[in-house]
């Protein structure tokens, strides 16, 4: 039997799309996001434009603008410079959250970006 920690995470082909053209048409700022979906499912369903200064070095994360229900699972953010490799405040932010987050980057094409867990490690997102 599968327990649910062996479950991979997998994300709706629309959110990754919206994320990647979202972060093109903001080049060379960086954008935010918060994911949403279901942790028993491991699933990534939506995705909201989380609010941000539109510095290239510097996102702000504040929950405090979303929707009150809304189930966030994760975090999604862009590198202008193409590096997809988390930076330490990344890791930190990523810890703070917990589950799942994706970078995108310049070209932001389909291989432009990456999955991590809240400890940085790579994982594989399937797209559905
Ligand atoms: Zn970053």
């Amino acid at each position: 039997m599968i327990s649910s920690k062996d479950l991979q995470w997998s994300i709706h082909r629309g959110v990754l799309e919206f994320i990647l053209e979202s972060s093109k048409d903001a080049h060379p700022n960086e954008m935010f996001f918060y994911l949403s979906g279901s942790f028993k499912k491991r699933v990534i369903k939506e995705v909201f434009i989380g609010p941000f200064n539109s510095s290239p070095e510097a996102v702000i994360y504040s929950p405090a603008a979303l929707p009150v229900n809304l189930k966030i699972v994760g975090t999604a953010h862009s590198h202008p410079s193409g590096d997809l490799r988390p930076s330490n405040t990344d890791l930190e932010s990523f810890q703070r959250f917990g589950g799942v987050h994706i970078i995108v980057g310049y070209p932001y094409d389909e291989n432009s970006w990456r999955a991590y867990n809240m400890y940085g490690e790579p994982i594989k997102i399937k797209i559905i």
